[in-house]
């Protein structure tokens, strides 16, 4: 069972202040951050990140939305660890969302959604080493 995940707070969040609430709620699940930083990703950047969904109709928009401020980025560690976070998020429209979530309580928007979590093993991996060097993730 792979144990990291990556984890943003999007612009949307950043901006809003939610820093703080977002990582309230993670810790409080037991899910620990195994590292941390602040970027402010290029829109070639945000391309990167995101080229699973280039050519769909969301593309452009959410690469600018992802470009146009502040990010954190983490790497999480728990057990089963990607799953639960993507639990813990909840749906991609925050409308959609289950109460509890961080997306029903802090999203309003299906783009500006707050945060942002892996959805799998492979995309994790990927996702991981696109902002982090292994010498940057500390172990316990
Ligand atoms: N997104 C959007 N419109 C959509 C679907 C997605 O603007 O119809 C944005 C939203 O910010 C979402 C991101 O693109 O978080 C990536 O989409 P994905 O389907 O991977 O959702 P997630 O994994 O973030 O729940
Ligand atoms: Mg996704």
């Amino acid at each position: 069972m792979m144990k990291r995940t990556l984890a943003i707070i999007k612009p949307d969040g950043v901006s809003r202040r939610l820093i703080g609430s977002v990582i309230n709620r993670l810790e409080g699940e037991g899910i620990r951050i195994a590292a941390m930083k602040m970027i402010w990703m290029t829109k070639e950047q945000a391309k990167g990140f995101y080229k699973v969904h280039e050519g769909k109709p969301f593309y452009e928009s959410v690469t600018d939305f992802m470009s146009s401020g502040p990010c954190v980025v983490m790497v999480l560690e728990g057990e089963d660890v990607i799953a639960r976070y993507r639990r813990l998020m909840g749906a991609t429209n925050p409308h959609e969302a289950e109460e509890g979530t961080i997306r029903k309580e802090f999203a309003t928007d299906v783009e500006k959604n707050v945060v942002h979590g892996s959805d799998s093993e492979e995309t994790a991996r990927f996702e991981i080493s696109y902002f982090f060097s292994e010498l940057e993730i500390t172990g316990q």
